[in-house]
């Protein structure tokens, strides 16, 4: 019998080794050590200088995608003239509801995103998503330039929070359709020397096992959010681990939180990040610990008044909005992404570095309420809470209308061996007005019992606040 020959297509494949300009990247985005050396020690106007040579790409970038063509054509923006930082600071401001909207209209991608499927043709592509506190996670897709000046970003974060070559880091950020697990993992793979220990969320590698691999590995680095690494912190002590003594855990690398309750917690090292999916880390914490510097050779940032959407002076809390200026895939141009904070000092830090420093997230712009004139944020309620020893650390809010006025209700949980919750609703009220100067009402649940709506565990970030007023 003779057999009809089969022939395999032959179609060429972009390797990710040959896709991308790699001697490009690390001049554009120096890593570390490199960076620490050069960028990192570049005077304001320095910085200046190179934020406007990288801007005029970025803007005509943007403008290739209908979502910002049909914005700034309808606000007169001629894309052409946006030369420098107060130029580019007439471009109107996007929110995320504008990004959903665009979704929603264009679904499943919107019509934000610079690059298709079809692309991979050219060179490698990532798509992921937000973490997805509020509705739907909004997906991104990822050119590998975008990856790796993310990475180099992230790693730059790493090293300035001690992790070095040989260091096993263990990642607890949710490994899922979310970017964070993943940058996390590209960055100490790629650009640290470290190795990536891929636990995951509590989902996937339950706390005591965490813990365990953590002492039997001799791991060194620890990634995650605040309160996961809080709770291990607690998993350690049940199963009779003393986090100092019995491990080798030397640095951890947080997003958002507390860093100096981590210290406490772990009897090590800590440092804080800011950043989100659609532009990565934006701002990290260097050993002077005071403050996070801002990326400024890969960012345009600006704090703005909540209501005006103008500048405040440096010092006053805002909303950050955000020029990302490397990007080739999801442009973010003028991103008002809601998170408020305070610029701390444009001054040369004791590191060296004269790259501004702005104050921890204090909160979401959305998830603040407004009572009796005064301004409250979920976290902020959850922060005080958790100073009383009774307090498990879990907690939700949400604000309601009562009688005619609005009111914010705290749900915090006590620990197990807590009898009386009268005693304690009491006291943790007393201590909320004092501390914030309004009256909070305080609901006290037993271990586990504010799980249903903050699905700690279940997602990647805790959920923490819900508004139940009536609308309008
Ligand atoms: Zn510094």
């Amino acid at each position: 019998m003779v057999e009809t020959p089969v022939t395999i297509p032959e179609v060429s494949i972009p390797y990710a080794y040959r896709s991308l300009d790699w001697d490009a990247l690390v001049r554009e985005y120096p890593p570390a050590p490199t960076f620490f050396t050069t960028t990192y020690l570049k005077s304001p106007e320095e910085i200046r200088a190179l934020q406007e040579s990288r801007l005029a790409r970025a803007v005509a970038h943007a403008y290739s995608t209908p979502f910002y063509r049909k914005r700034w054509d309808a606000a007169g923006i001629d894309p052409r003239a946006i030369r420098t930082l107060d130029d580019l600071r007439t471009i109107p401001t996007y929110v995320v509801d504008d990004i959903r909207q665009s979704i929603e209209a264009h679904p499943p991608f919107g019509d934000y995103q610079a690059l298709t499927f079809a692309d991979a043709a050219r060179g490698p592509l990532r798509i992921f998503t937000s973490g997805g506190t509020t509705g739907r996670p909004r997906p991104t897709i990822y050119s590998q330039w975008d990856r790796n000046v993310g990475a180099i970003l992230r790693a730059r974060a790493f090293y300035l929070a001690g992790f070095r070559p040989g260091d096993a880091v263990q990642n607890t950020m949710l490994y899922s359709t979310h970017n964070g697990a993943f940058i996390v993992d590209e960055a100490l793979y790629n650009w640290c020397g470290c190795i990536p220990v891929t636990t995951s969320a509590g989902i996937v590698t339950r706390s005591r096992r965490q813990i365990e691999l953590m002492r039997d590995w001799g791991v060194r680095g620890l990634v995650g959010f605040h309160d996961f690494l809080m709770h291990l912190a607690e998993t350690a002590k049940e199963m009779g681990i003393d986090p100092v003594r019995d491990l080798q855990l030397r640095n951890i690398s947080t997003m958002g939180g507390k860093p100096r309750e981590l210290e406490k917690a772990w009897g090590c090292n800590a440092s804080e990040n800011y950043g989100m999916h659609e532009v990565q880390v934006v701002a990290s914490e260097c050993p002077a610990k005071e403050g996070m510097h801002l990326w400024l050779d890969a960012f345009v940032v600006d704090i703005v008044d909540l209501d005006t959407g103008a500048p405040v002076p440096d010092g006053e809390v805002g909303s950050i909005v955000i020029t990302a200026l490397y990007k080739t895939g999801v442009p973010v141009v003028r991103y008002d992404t809601k998170d408020t904070a305070r610029l701390l000092s444009r001054d040369r830090c004791a590191c060296g570095s004269s790259l501004p420093r702005i104050s921890s997230i204090l909160g979401r712009a959305d998830t603040m309420v407004k009572l009796r004139g005064i301004n409250i944020w979920p976290e902020a309620c959850g922060e005080i809470a958790r100073r009383d020893p009774r307090v498990a650390g879990e907690f939700f809010c949400y604000a309601e209308r009562r009688d005619g006025r609005d009111e914010m209700v705290l749900l915090v949980e006590r620990k197990a061996d807590v009898d009386d919750d009268a005693a304690l609703q009491r006291d943790l009220a007393e201590m909320l007005r004092t501390e914030l100067g309004v009256s909070i009402v305080v609901e006290v649940r037993p271990p586990g019992g504010t799980q249903e709506l903050t699905r700690f565990g279940i997602e990647a970030k805790p959920r923490r606040f819900e508004d139940r007023r009536p609308k309008g």
